[in-house]
């Protein structure tokens, strides 16, 4: 059985870099990730990480951005650590071999990024998540004495003892389906967001929130879960990210009739205001009827000299030209907003700690919250890297004093029977990427950029009918080796619980402030809402709502304007 000091389900940025801060802290380590890491979804990561590091700008000017970005939901002690430590966090990274750009003279560069009052977005082309992740494996790599990789296992359960600590986790390995007890002092979920539930979306087929259900069902609380972050520019029908690099290059946002919309809706900051203002805006000019009969408008490249997109943005230049058959060049490309990131996530303190007892979460899973109604562009992989950076530290700290909890064993005959029984399901209910696919498009259109509660009630009721059919949803591989039916099987179930939580949340909060913007509820209302809205499990598996009030050390609520 597989005993560390220290278990990190995730091996993505917030998982990696927690690995290499519990290693240096002296623990013993192991990282568990259902794909190979470097495959994780950090990897697609594209536009850039903040950082204050010029001179002339500071932290306490990137706290702001982050603060009103936020829509003044953010805890701003946690924000305030962020945009703190970012500096250093970038130059580690840089001092690892992180190849940033660098300009005419030599230093390292920046672009401009919406909703910052500074360009602090620092950045390798736009592939910055591929170049951070597989530099931060070399050093993984290094460390084989300290830290051991489980690459292809997937992590099913956490593990409780009688007082409700966890004592890590119960994981499969992909390539002979054997299951594992995984005994740790310390457990940190670094497991990613959640994308997959919508559809279409920016995320990967691996984001299915496996993290934040595995918490929630152990009965942490999860917080915020009603803010999902429809980026501004995707791809219609499959929900390709076109960066938001593109915009803090110059590009401009027309609509049919070639106006440039942004100027009667953030008439200082234009493209560059926070994300969930561009996509009202954007969203607004289609169902007003200003868009393209697509239902996009479109994001004009063209304003950005040609060779500065062929040197900064070669990603999106292939992306143009393979799946929208679009020299972005040359002419402008039809986008519209995308399901792309949750600020919320397992409610944690600025060190990780979840509600359950010897439990971390870091990264996309978490919610600390640095982000609260919208998270501001490139503040995501600084998030994963400090947070995960501080709970691997602290992680560490507190099991190098504990002894090595006794592992529940039996668990694993539970895990077994629930893994048989799925594969035991008769043939002739509903395929499980149908009701994925019907997850997916409810929750685009009724938890999107206008939410309202007719719409939120619906889609509650769909999910719990989902639900219902997912406990028989048939599967056909009734193997082993690497039987991704199964896999996608036990998703389902971790889908369709943070899907829950995310409407009932968006149920509950009656204002407009950040991405939820409810229409029957016009204007932010701080005296109601100024609150977090935090969800446990209520018996067996009823979301339960509480609430928790916002921290502010110096920046009072105001109107936001950009
Ligand atoms: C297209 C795109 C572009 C983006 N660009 C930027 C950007 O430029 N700047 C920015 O700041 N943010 C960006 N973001 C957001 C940012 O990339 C993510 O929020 C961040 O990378 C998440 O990192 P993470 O470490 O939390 O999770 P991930 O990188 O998603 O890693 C999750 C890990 O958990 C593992 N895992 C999950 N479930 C299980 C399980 N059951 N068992 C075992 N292992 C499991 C996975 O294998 C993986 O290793 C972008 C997001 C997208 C989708």
């Amino acid at each position: 059985m597989p005993s560390h000091d220290v278990l990190i389900i995730g091996a993505g940025l917030a998982g990696q870099r927690a690995a290499l801060s519990a290693a240096e802290s002296g623990a013993s380590v192991a990282i568990v990730s259902k794909v190979h890491p470097v495959r994780s979804h950090s990897v697609a990561a594209a536009g850039g990480i903040n950082a204050a590091l010029n001179p002339e700008d500071s932290w306490e000017s990137h706290a702001f951005d982050t603060v009103k970005g936020s829509d003044y939901l953010g805890d701003q002690d946690a924000i305030e650590i962020m945009c703190r430590e970012a500096p250093d966090e970038l130059l580690y990274l840089e001092h690892i071999g992180v190849t940033f750009h660098r300009n005419e003279t030599g230093h390292l560069g920046t672009r401009a990024f919406g909703g910052a009052s500074a360009a602090r977005t620092y950045y390798v082309a736009d592939i910055t998540g591929h170049a951070i992740l597989h530099v931060l494996y070399e050093q993984l790599m290094k460390r084989t004495e300290q830290i051991d990789r489980y690459e292809e296992w997937f992590t099913t359960d956490l593990l409780q003892d009688d007082e409700g600590r966890c004592t890590g986790a119960i994981c499969r390995d992909l390539r002979d389906g054997a299951l594992e007890v995984f005994n740790a002092k310390t457990t940190i979920l670094a497991s990613g967001g959640c994308g997959q539930l919508y559809k279409p979306t920016t995320n990967g087929l691996i984001v299915t929130g496996d993290g934040i259900a595995q918490a929630y069902r152990i009965g942490a609380k999860l917080m915020d879960m009603e803010m999902v972050q429809y980026h501004p520019t995707t791809l219609a029908g499959n929900g390709l990210l076109i960066t938001e690099g593109a915009r803090g290059e110059g590009a401009w946002l027309l609509n049919a009739e070639g106006d440039r919309f942004m100027e009667k809706y953030a008439p200082n900051k234009f493209e560059l205001a926070s994300r969930d203002v561009v996509s009202r805006a954007e969203q607004t000019e289609i169902n007003e009827g200003r868009g393209f009969p697509d239902g996009t408008v479109a994001l004009d490249i063209t304003k950005v000299p040609r060779r500065r997109t062929l040197e900064a943005l070669r990603e999106i230049v292939n992306i143009g030209r393979d799946f929208a058959g679009v020299d972005i060049t040359r002419e402008p490309i039809h986008i519209l907003p995308g399901m792309h990131y949750i600020m919320g996530g397992i409610k944690t303190d600025s060190d990780g700690q979840t509600t359950v007892p010897h439990l971390y979460a870091a990264g996309e899973v978490a919610c600390v919250s640095v982000h609260g109604g919208n998270r501001l562009g490139a503040n995501s992989l600084l998030d994963t890297l400090v947070f995960g950076r501080r709970s691997g530290a602290h992680a560490a700290a507190r099991a190098l004093q504990m002894p090595m909890p006794s592992a529940p064993t039996s668990r694993v005959a539970d895990t077994e029977k629930h893994i048989v029984a799925i594969m035991n399901r008769p043939t002739g209910g509903r395929r499980i990427g149908a009701i994925k696919n019907e997850l997916g498009e409810t929750m685009n259109e009724y938890v999107a950029v206008f939410r309202d509660e007719a719409g939120l009630t619906t889609a509650h009721e769909i999910v719990r009918r989902l639900k219902d059919e997912a406990t028989h949803a048939a599967v056909d591989d009734r193997g082993s080796v690497f039987n991704q039916d199964v896999i996608a099987a036990i998703e389902l179930g971790y889908m369709l619980d943070v899907a829950e939580t995310i409407v009932v949340g968006a149920l509950e909060r009656r204002e407009c402030r950040g991405a939820q913007w409810r229409i029957d509820y016009p204007g932010r209302n701080d005296e109601e809402w100024l609150k977090h809205i935090d969800i446990s499990v209520n018996g067996a598996d009823v979301p339960l709502v509480s609430f928790s009030p916002v921290t502010i050390t110096r920046w009072q609520p105001e109107e936001r304007t950009y």
